[in-house]
């Protein structure tokens, strides 16, 4: 084995990933839990009916201990690892989902406040970030982790002097390496930290909540040496380093390994995402385009609402493939649609109303679904062409991920209709990702 590994975690939005990689980028061994549901016991006294059980898992977000699933999944994940792989891991990663939020005691690491999580929302404190940020920044959408920030630091009851503020994921790697308050530039992006400047900006330093926001490191690099007593519980060696981490969707990206500019992955999934590694960073807040930093680049993406979504409206998977199978293409698709689940796009095209559109429909399905590839495939093209009209690097190669991946007919399609190299992508896990930036940090 040359007697090195490294391990990277993915919290997702639905399981937890691990995948352990050696120096060429070989997997020795991977696998994934699933978070256990554990209820809150704040508030009130549990004692609970089954109506009542039943009630409280329906609203589960409200009541869920997230941070303590979080925290029981990575050990069983630790404890996934072969024990005798374990003893060669020499770093370690973890990515978690973006604006995944936690207010905890700075000094005892413990949260104060259930975790916001990633998809939650708080309106109630846009007013407020408005007027604070620059007009069309990032933080200004409820979901935002500043936004979350402000929401609780606006609380009565909020323990604003002993509070710290911390992403899923450095959270996570803090329970390995016992250093409180570090993030990394992607996570912090959504709080407001300005990866240009590698520093928050003077409108968020002069706020009273600064004093709680975590110290940024590039992703990747290393923050400490894993903790005696979880190093000796795991069997990890004595010189085993934690590096900061990353979010889900970059850790993905990590994973395809296109590291020049110029390379692009497109996810063919529910809907259509593409992120474009550029030597410039773009931002344009009416597309919903935005630059995250990857070293001395940028990683530019866009998402659209079309995609496969609409696809498992109309067939099946099974259909798909038997449809895909007798369509040529080599001969471009006369029919032009823009296929939505409802109205509404940001992507290439920014239109709040744009209905979906999908007629004529011919009376061979064949030539329909043709039709909505071909389609998929020219919104795809438009994106690539709409970053490099904002300035981002001209696109020369994609890599494919999602459902959509695995449709060689497709792809061909879409070559054509982007006039350029695509692929699939090898490793679309972000547990690879994360383990790829455990590489990095051990270098
Ligand atoms: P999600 O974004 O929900 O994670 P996935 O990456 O799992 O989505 O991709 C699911 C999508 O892939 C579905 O919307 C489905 O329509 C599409 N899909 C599945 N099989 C095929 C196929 N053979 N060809 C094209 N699209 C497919």
């Amino acid at each position: 084995l040359g007697g090195r590994l490294y391990l990277g975690m993915d919290f997702g939005t639905s399981g937890a990933r691990f995948a352990l990689i050696d120096k060429q980028g070989t997997t020795h061994a991977e696998g994934k839990r699933d978070y256990p549901l554990f209820m809150a016991l704040s508030g009130p006294k549990l004692r609970i009916s089954l109506t009542k059980l039943t009630e409280s898992l329906e609203k589960s977000e409200e009541t869920m201990d997230w941070a303590r699933s979080w925290k029981s999944t990575l050990f069983s994940l630790l404890e996934d690892v072969p024990s005798h792989l374990r003893e060669i891991v020499t770093s370690i990663s973890i990515d978690g989902t973006s604006a995944t939020t936690l207010i905890v005691d700075s000094n005892t690491g413990e949260p104060l406040w259930r975790p916001f999580l990633y998809n939650e929302s708080c309106p109630e404190a846009l007013p407020t970030v408005r007027s604070i940020a620059p007009e069309n920044h990032t933080v200004c959408s409820g979901s935002s982790t500043l936004c979350k920030l402000v929401s609780w630091w606006e609380r009565e009851d909020s323990q604003r002097k002993s509070a710290l503020l911390m992403h899923q994921a450095d959270w996570l790697l803090w329970l390995l390496h016992g250093k409180i308050g570090v993030s990394d530039y992607n996570n912090a992006l959504k709080v407001g930290y300005d990866p240009e400047l590698d520093a928050y900006p003077s409108w968020l330093l002069s706020q009273p909540y600064s004093q709680i926001l975590p110290s940024v490191r590039p992703p990747g690099t290393s923050i400490g040496h894993v903790k005696e007593d979880i190093r000796s519980q795991f069997g990890f060696p004595e010189d085993c380093v934690v590096c900061a981490g990353t979010t889900d969707s970059i850790a993905a990206f990590l994973a395809a390994r296109a590291s020049q500019p110029g390379k692009a992955v497109t996810s063919l999934g529910s809907t259509l995402a593409i992120k474009l590694l550029s030597t410039t960073r773009v931002e344009d807040a009416r597309f919903g385009v935005y630059s995250h930093r990857l070293d001395d680049k940028w990683l530019v993406g866009g998402a659209s609402n079309t995609g496969g979504a609409v696809l498992r409206q109309i067939f099946t998977d099974e259909q798909l493939e038997k449809l895909s199978a007798n369509i040529n293409p080599m001969v471009p698709s006369p029919l032009d649609y823009y296929p939505l689940k409802t109205a509404g796009e940001r992507f290439p095209v920014a239109d709040p109303n744009m209905a979906p559109r999908l007629d004529p429909r011919p009376q061979s399905d064949v030539e329909f679904l043709h039709g909505i590839f071909e389609s998929i495939a020219r919104i795809e093209a438009k994106g690539y062409g709409l970053l490099k009209d904002l300035g981002a690097t001209e696109v020369d190669e994609v890599f494919t991920a999602g459902g959509g991946a695995k449709n060689d007919k497709w792809t061909k399609i879409r070559e054509r209709v982007l006039g350029l190299p695509v692929s699939c992508a090898s490793q679309t896990e972000a547990a690879y990702g994360a383990a790829l930036l455990a590489l990095k940090g051990a270098q």
